[in-house]
């Protein structure tokens, strides 16, 4: 049997050490191909590089760095480093940093994940949650057993599996829904030294909210949260409704 095709990406860059423990923790599961974004690119979401070529180094025997975006990188990891050989699993992480609630519509890691679904690959996102000191060991050793998971059991078409370790040893795992986050201070001002006005996006601190059964509540409580989420959006209580009341609009007279 040979053994499995794993790619690895993130939105680090290629030089994180999350990417580093990542792929040795996947090594014996299968053939790690490492394509990731030569810089970091946290918080790019799912930005796709149109508008110039791109440029693909080889850094290692399966290791490429990419000019570009996760999802540039996912791309070109599936399209030309792998050519011809469909990968069985993708693996996004472990990102510095939590992925929950709304931000995994920032994150690059997650947006990672979600072009391997769109490709129609099994996905994972990892991210570690830094809220003091930390370890990435838990991390490695958890990616490697939720990805021995997938392979053996895949994930159904437009899903992948959203995972976030807590900062300490975990007490377990939870499984969960997305978490909710304000933030207090989104816009902070200041000047430039030619005394213009300018502005950090992000600058105070998250605050969530503690709602039971959510990525939030169970990392916050010690346990690793896993979160399937689906590439299809569609709110189909809404549709339902919309297509009810359609009739009743006045299409021609607006
Ligand atoms: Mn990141």
């Amino acid at each position: 049997m040979t053994p499995p095709l794993i790619l690895v990406s993130n939105d680090d860059g290629y030089h994180s050490e999350g990417i580093r423990v990542l792929a040795d923790a996947l090594g014996s599961l299968g053939e790690v191909w490492v394509v990731a974004p030569d810089r970091e690119n946290s918080a790019v979401s799912h930005a796709l590089t149109l508008s110039r070529p791109l440029r693909l180094t080889q850094l290692a025997e399966r290791g490429f760095a990419v000019d570009g975006t996760p999802t540039d990188c996912v791309t070109l990891g599936v399209g030309q480093v792998l050519k011809g050989r469909t990968p069985d699993l993708v693996v996004s992480g472990i990102n510095f940093g939590a992925n929950m609630g709304d931000d995994v519509h920032y994150s690059g890691t997650v947006s990672a994940a979600f072009e391997a679904v769109i490709l129609g690959v099994p996905a994972i996102a990892v991210s570690q949650v830094i809220w003091s000191e930390f370890s990435y060991a838990f991390a490695g050793r958890f990616a490697r057993l939720i990805a021995t998971r997938v392979l053996g059991r895949g994930l159904p078409p437009g899903v992948l599996l959203n995972v976030n370790i807590p900062p300490s040893r975990p007490k377990g795992v939870r499984f969960t829904r997305l978490g909710k986050r304000t933030y207090g201070e989104g816009v902070v001002e200041d000047t430039d030294p030619r005394g213009r006005k300018c502005y950090w996006i992000g600058g105070g601190d998250p605050v969530w909210e503690d709602i039971p059964g959510t990525d939030y509540a169970a990392v916050g409580a010690g346990y690793t949260s896993i979160t399937p989420l689906q590439l299809d959006m569609t709110d189909r209580d809404q549709l339902l409704l919309l297509d009810s009341e359609v009739a009743a609009w006045d299409l021609e007279g607006s």
